[in-house]
């Protein structure tokens, strides 16, 4: 690579959203007196993400933690407590991210995963969650979301195991970050987590489900798992509870689902967050199973948190229990998310910072897909 002339006004790029090559083309362009070779840069990127070393040539301010909750739980499996932290991350213009460290139990084992935000507040307006009521505030850049990851690793001393895209707003209005994320993520030398452990959840655009498709076509990227938000057995309760239905409808998503790329044996995550009086009745499950029938896919059933204000309370055990038998009757694999955090409000679609909630941000620009499909 051939450096260009000294420039003292070169703007390096944020360290945390370049991924490796990006990074040593920009330490190429350094004033030659702090210019690393090549060979320095490539190991200074590996330790900025393997020991949370921050480059000398290329400083920046970490977000600090302003707040930090955690809740433990006795596992009831006789792995000892288990403990989800939800921190916030307040950002040079006020605004705050919101990430969540969930313990997973995989066997004997108990592993964490990091539930990262693509935006702070979302524009997709679904009834049943929190951050909804936040509105759209701003779509995170690359090193935004990665800057999340680095925290965890780094200051709150967590280093997750799997990634999900599943905190505040929605991935594919948000595609660019988030898949520049995916990679510096998947990245050997960066974050260093197998595209196999990283899941992007959406509400069902098909543009964006397509374009995840692309990058799933690349290698290294087959395992990148997509799970679909559906919590809808027909078109008129999806509308009703996810104005993004309006625009593209469940036809349209299950076009999209069936046309996503393939590779090995690995199912896909259908969403069903289970909401009392809304999409629990039998008659519901059966549509569910019949809408899926064909696809291989597991129907992840998730109990439904009460956002605050919520019309609706949490749902029954016993009902929980029916809707799943019911779908494993029918043939259709089934599991249930476990609800971990509801106490800390970080638990599945409570997400939504109340702090900034309360303040009245006018004129946001609201740009992209999801803004035509809430409005639709
Ligand atoms: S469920 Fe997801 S897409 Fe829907 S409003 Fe909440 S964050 Fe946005």
């Amino acid at each position: 690579m051939e450096p260009t002339p000294d420039c003292e006004s070169f703007v390096f790029p944020h360290p945390l959203g370049c991924t490796r090559e990006q990074f040593v083309a920009a330490a190429a362009k350094l004033p030659r007196a702090i210019r690393p070779t090549p060979h320095n840069a490539l190991l200074a990127y590996r330790a900025l993400f393997r020991e949370g070393v921050i480059p000398s040539f290329a400083p920046f301010e970490v977000h600090p933690v302003v707040r930090e909750s955690r809740e433990t739980l006795e596992d009831r499996e006789g792995h000892g407590p288990i403990e989800t932290v939800k921190f916030v991350l307040r950002h040079d213009d006020g605004l705050e991210t919101e990430s969540v460290i969930i313990p997973m139990i995989r066997g004997d084992r108990v592993t964490t995963t990091l539930c990262v935000s693509s935006q702070i507040g979302c524009a997709m307006g679904c009834t049943f969650c929190e951050t909804a009521q936040m509105g759209l505030m701003k779509s995170l850049t690359a090193e935004q979301i990665v800057m999340q990851w680095w925290v965890s690793t780094y200051r709150v001393g967590v280093r997750p195991k799997n990634i999900v895209f599943m905190g505040m707003g929605e991935p594919t209005d948000n595609l660019d970050a988030v898949l520049a994320a995916v990679e510096i993520f998947a990245s050997h030398d960066g974050g260093h987590v197998p595209a196999t452990n990283i899941t992007i959840s959406t509400v069902g655009n098909p543009l964006g489900i397509a374009r995840i498709g692309e990058l799933v076509d690349r290698h290294g990227f087959h395992k990148l798992n997509l799970a679909v938000s559906l919590n809808a057995p027909n078109d008129s309760v999806r509308n009703q509870i996810m104005p993004v239905n309006r625009a593209w409808n469940m036809a349209i998503l299950r076009d999209a689902i069936v046309a996503f790329p393939k590779y090995g044996r690995g199912a896909m995550c259908i969403e069903y967050v289970l909401i009392p009086g809304v999409n629990d009745a039998p008659e519901h499950c059966d549509e569910v199973c019949a809408y899926l029938k064909g696809i291989r896919c597991s129907l992840n059933v998730i109990p439904y948190n009460p956002r605050r204000n919520s019309p609706w309370p949490a749902p029954t055990e016993e009902s929980v229990l029916a809707f799943m038998a019911r779908a494993i009757e029918q043939g259709q694999f089934t599991k249930r998310r476990g609800t971990k955090g509801r106490s800390q409000m970080a638990a599945c679609g409570q997400l939504g910072n109340e702090e900034i909630r309360k303040r009245k941000f006018v004129g946001l620009a609201i740009e992209g897909t999801a803004a035509r499909s809430a409005e639709a």
